[in-house]
């Protein structure tokens, strides 16, 4: 008998606590809804006129209703209106399913809109033929790279490489074939510096690199490296209608290193290309280092 009474006032108390307790739940629950009205508002106007915009507004219309629900449905609205009770519970949880639906289908377009961007970003700063960095890229890079070392006082060098005589291989083989030289030289030269190093297509058949963290003496030993590497790799074999046919190419290469606070890119680079015209003056295939570096040594 005891024990059935305790039941009852176990019973009874859950009854109390079902009551009270899901009233504060929903009143949560619509503090939570209204809370993710700011970001939705803020993407509305933030995103450009056009199809997102049109349905992350219709998604906030879509949590307004939601809101709605949730408070009548607090205040005791479903328990006065009896067709207010049969509706609102299965209305409030479909709506929840269409606005999870068009969350799930907004983010998966988001992905596809980012994903997209990234492409479009990574092509604003490539070079289609070759696959390296780009000029405008290049020119913002070694202005950041120049003012970092500066403020760190660590050492910075260019690398100014010309293609030895490519106006031949172009008369030789044609065009499509100095093009595809051009790539392989852009991949070994790539393959052959250190991951952080810069590698950029200056002009037509010139390459810059940008030696991270390296002093006169080591950008010296790295140009020469390349120059030997270059020298021995065929980089385009089959060429023509040749199946034996093998494209070698040399190259020149000008080093400049960066002198203290005073100096900025534009000298920098002034002194990598005068570098560079020492070599070829000299008979190519070859490393000049700027001048401006032997005094200060
Ligand atoms: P050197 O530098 O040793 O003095 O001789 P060079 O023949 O390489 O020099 P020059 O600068 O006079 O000629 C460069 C040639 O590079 C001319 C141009 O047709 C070729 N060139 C530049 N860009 C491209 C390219 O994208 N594709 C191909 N196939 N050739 C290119
Ligand atoms: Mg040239
Ligand atoms: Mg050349």
């Amino acid at each position: 008998m005891s024990g059935c009474g305790n039941r009852e006032r176990w019973v009874n108390g859950m009854q109390d606590t079902y009551y009270t307790s899901p009233n504060m739940v929903v009143l949560l629950g619509t503090a939570l809804l209204i809370g993710s009205l700011y970001p939705v508002c803020r993407l509305v106007v933030e995103l450009p006129a056009g199809e997102v915009r049109r349905q992350w507004r219709l998604l906030g219309a879509m949590i307004v209703c939601v809101i709605g629900g949730y408070i009548t449905y607090a205040i005791g609205g479903a328990e006065t209106n009896v067709i207010l009770k049969g509706l609102l519970v299965p209305l409030v949880l479909f709506l929840g399913g269409c606005f999870v639906l068009a969350v799930a289908m907004m983010s998966l377009r988001t992905a596809h809109d980012v994903r997209r961007m990234s492409v479009l970003e990574r092509e604003t700063v490539t070079d289609p033929l070759t696959g390296l960095y780009n000029r405008r890229y290049l020119d913002n890079r070694i202005k950041e790279e120049v003012a970092r070392a500066q403020r760190h006082v660590i050492p910075l060098s260019l690398l100014l490489i010309d293609i030895d005589h490519f106006k031949q291989v172009n008369d030789q083989w044609g065009h499509p074939v100095g093009d595809d030289a051009l790539a392989a030289l852009g991949r070994l030269l790539s393959g052959a510096v250190r991951t952080e190093d810069v590698v950029a297509r200056y002009g037509g058949e010139e390459i810059a690199i940008i030696a991270l963290n390296s002093a006169a003496p080591v950008a010296a030993v790295l140009a020469e490296r390349l120059c030997r590497t270059v020298e021995h790799t065929v980089l385009v074999s089959g060429a023509g209608t040749s199946e034996r046919a093998e494209v070698r190419l040399t190259i020149s290469v000008g080093v400049a290193t960066l002198q203290g606070q005073a100096d900025d890119a534009k000298r920098l680079t002034c002194r990598a290309d005068a570098a560079l015209y020492e070599a070829k003056s000299e008979g190519r295939n070859r490393v000049a280092v700027s001048r401006a570096q032997e005094n200060s040594r």
